[in-house]
């Protein structure tokens, strides 16, 4: 049995345009022709490519616009926001690279900007089964809605109607910190006032807010004060990985306001974010989907249901093959997800929730007609 699978976070553009990473071919076949260079070392070994995504039934991916802040930045990074005529220039070319994917390679990919184009997608999905068994031949377009991960490189928030016209569908502002409000490296953060005039500006667009990378104080300001929908799409539970100022991750307390604004958090497989104590080079804190399955079920014993967890890999973001769960070489192994949720006691019905479920629920509600 298979179930379809939406990821809500791929550094797609980032990748691509860094480092030349072409997610037409497998992962197997990216890691071959990338053997002994230094993209090995600067972002892990790929874990992402279209047949990966059929096999694994991956239907549809959130692709980011994401960009450095220079004051974060390598040396060898090009995707750098020095300033705003820079910043637009580069998400501009992030922007054309998913259309050019799309554009170009109509049966691989198609963007994904409203209602429409979403049911088009998982219409093609649920006609035929798409296992690459050799007797169907497998050729089901990957769906991309497009979301920028920091918006602290824009002009101004107005500036937003730009980046919801050219197909951005959900925005989070911050990745370090602090212009709208408090990221991940500034626990004392909060929301200012240009921060609160972001959040009307995407508001009034019908952007939804991700806030992944936002310290918990802004979590919990943007949780009361925006009239947006709400989602978290690459974060753990932080009470499990025993560092309690950990800004990265989110507490009881934030999941459980989350749940309360019926948003939904991708949760992500990185060792680091999983485990307590993780180090690439200590084999004994190797994690397994266990680990996930560990982060997922709080996020439903929270919510009391299991329509609030979901899938946002993370994928290639900074990290890459063999720093996940153990079971996990490509994103087609995430499918291995399922079994191990129905052993755990999850009916079949929250198991495909969890995998892809909750995101199209989601989108069907929140894209544009
Ligand atoms: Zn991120």
């Amino acid at each position: 049995m298979h179930f379809l699978i939406i990821d809500a976070h791929q550094d797609l553009a980032y990748n691509a345009l860094t480092f030349g990473r072409d997610y037409r071919r497998a992962a197997f076949d990216t890691r071959r022709s990338e053997e002994g260079q230094a993209v090995i070392q600067r972002n892990g070994q790929t874990m992402l490519g279209w047949p990966d995504f059929q096999r694994g039934q991956v239907a549809m991916i959130f692709g980011t616009l994401f960009l450095s802040p220079p004051r974060h930045a390598a040396e060898w990074e090009t995707q750098v926001f020095r300033d705003a005529s820079v910043c637009r220039a580069l998400w501009r070319g992030q922007v054309e690279y998913y259309h050019r994917l799309a554009g170009d390679n109509p049966d691989l990919f198609r963007l994904v900007n409203n209602q429409a184009d979403a049911r088009s997608v998982f219409e093609e999905w649920e006609k035929a089964p798409a296992v690459a068994d050799g007797k169907n031949p497998i050729s089901h377009p990957v769906g991309l809605t497009l979301l920028m991960e920091g918006a602290e490189g824009i002009g101004a928030p107005r500036d937003l109607e730009e980046w919801w016209e050219a197909g951005v569908r959900l925005v989070g502002p911050v990745w370090a910190g602090e212009r709208f409000c408090g990221g991940m490296l500034n626990p004392g953060g909060s929301f200012t006032r240009e921060g609160y005039e972001l959040l009307e500006v995407m508001a009034g667009l019908g952007l939804t807010l991700d806030l992944s990378h936002m310290n918990e104080r802004s979590a919990l300001q943007a949780l009361e004060r925006y009239e947006g929908p709400i989602v978290a799409t690459h974060v753990n539970a932080r009470a499990l990985l025993r560092r309690p100022d950990d800004e990265r991750h989110f507490t009881d307390q934030t999941i459980r306001h989350l749940v309360e604004r019926d948003g939904i958090q991708g949760v992500l497989p990185f060792g680091r974010f999983l485990r307590p104590g993780w180090s690439p080079s200590d084999e004994s804190s190797q994690t397994t989907l266990d680990h996930l399955l560990a982060h997922i079920d709080h996020i439903c014993q929270i919510a009391g249901d299991a329509r609030h967890v979901a899938i946002g890999s993370d994928f290639d973001g900074g990290w890459g093959w063999p720093d996940g769960p153990l079971e996990i070489d490509t994103i087609a192994d995430l499918q291995k997800l399922a079994p191990r949720l129905m052993e755990r006691g999850y009916s079949e019905s929250d198991t495909a929730a969890i995998l892809g479920g909750n995101w199209r629920k989601f989108l069907e509600r929140t894209l544009p007609a």
